[in-house]
């Protein structure tokens, strides 16, 4: 396994806004050291550095990310992975097997290599931002897990790619700066395949042999068939017992589920999560359709965080405490 430490700028304005840090202490059993800093050509500055646990010597600088947050890059389906009914891994190929360097946490957006064959009503590109589920220092590989919408423009191009064709990646798109042990309590709160920034989170800090915050997940969906990532968060849980935690609803639960039925409630985040009197040393972070956002944090406004609204806010939350991505 590897690491980060890392504290990466991103060129353009919007990137250029945030400072985005991680850091994890030494180890005692570190087998990488990955570092990443200063300012790159294409955009996501880095300076990588790899080194084996068998040998002191450098065994990889790699400069900057492949991604460019200023412009499309085409980058190719190497391999499509059906995941369950409507859902599918698709793994990109990086070239000369670089890295993504993506920050944590942060997501691309894509939009179709083809301007003919993905466009709105009105004619225009449709763009939408994805979060990989492949680490940021995953060589040669980056990998969506997409949940196709039957109505779904980008989400139904996607599945329709052949391998060996490609897609068009901008990024990265700058979300929240994570920062290893800035919360006591971090509550994530998921619908749907609105789960990928919280799991980008999650695998990063747990991973961290630094990390000392708690995090409980509350993930919502349809049906049990509809749960993604749930092998890889029952495996957190038996290896992280004392730092995370995860309870499921569902919606149309079968008759022997033994979690929560219905929507995510006052009653169920009130048992669940930390309070909002733990004040700043908590923060509750939120991805899902825009009808469960609106619901329990309020409605986002468009690429902005909106106002804080709902149930969270009922329960005594306040802005800061909250990030919607
Ligand atoms: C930060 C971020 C990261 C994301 N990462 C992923 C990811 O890793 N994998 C993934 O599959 N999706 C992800 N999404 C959602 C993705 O961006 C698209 O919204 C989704 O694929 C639907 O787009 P579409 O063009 O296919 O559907 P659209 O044409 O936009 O919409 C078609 C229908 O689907 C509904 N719909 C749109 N989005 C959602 C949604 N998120 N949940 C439920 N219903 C919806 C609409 O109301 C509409 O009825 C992410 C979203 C955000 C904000």
């Amino acid at each position: 396994m590897s690491f980060i430490r890392a504290a990466t700028t991103a060129r353009s304005a919007a990137a250029a806004a945030r400072r985005f840090s991680t850091e994890a202490s030494a180890k005692k059993s570190s087998n990488y050291g990955l570092y990443l800093g200063g300012a790159g050509v294409a955009g996501l500055a880095g300076y990588l550095y790899l080194q084996s646990q068998q040998s002191a010597k450098p065994k990889r600088i790699q400069e900057k990310s492949p991604l460019d947050p200023d412009n499309w890059v085409d980058f190719k389906l190497k391999k499509v992975i059906p995941y369950n009914h409507n859902t599918s891994e698709f793994v990109f190929e990086l070239p000369n097997n670089d890295a993504s360097l993506l920050p944590i946490s942060s997501c691309v957006i894509v939009k179709s290599s083809d301007p003919e064959a993905l466009k709105d009503a009105k004619g225009k590109p449709v763009v939408r931002p994805y979060t990989p589920i492949s680490p940021s220092d995953k060589e040669g590989e980056l990998t969506f897990l997409v949940k196709k919408y039957d109505a779904g423009l980008a989400s139904k191009h996607i599945h329709e790619l052949k391998e060996g064709q490609t897609l068009s990646i901008k990024g990265p798109i700058p979300k929240w700066p994570w920062k290893m042990n800035e919360f006591e309590e971090v509550a994530l709160i998921g619908g749907g395949s609105g789960i990928t920034p919280l799991y980008q989170i999650l695998n990063h800090a747990l991973s961290d042999p630094s990390n000392k915050t708690k995090f409980k997940l509350i993930f919502a969906n349809v049906t049990e068939d509809d749960i993604l990532l749930k092998g890889e968060f029952d495996a957190f849980k038996k290896k992280y017992p004392n730092n995370f935690d995860v309870v499921y609803a569902l919606d149309k639960p079968s008759p022997s589920w033994k979690g929560y039925s219905g929507y995510v409630n006052a009653e169920l985040l009130k048992k669940e999560i930390a309070g909002p009197e733990l004040k700043e040393k908590t923060k509750v972070f939120i991805c899902g359709p825009p009808g469960q956002v609106a619901a329990i944090a309020g409605k986002k406004a468009g690429m902005k965080q909106g106002e804080l609204g709902g149930i969270l806010k009922e329960l005594g939350y306040t802005e800061d405490q909250v990030y919607k991505f």
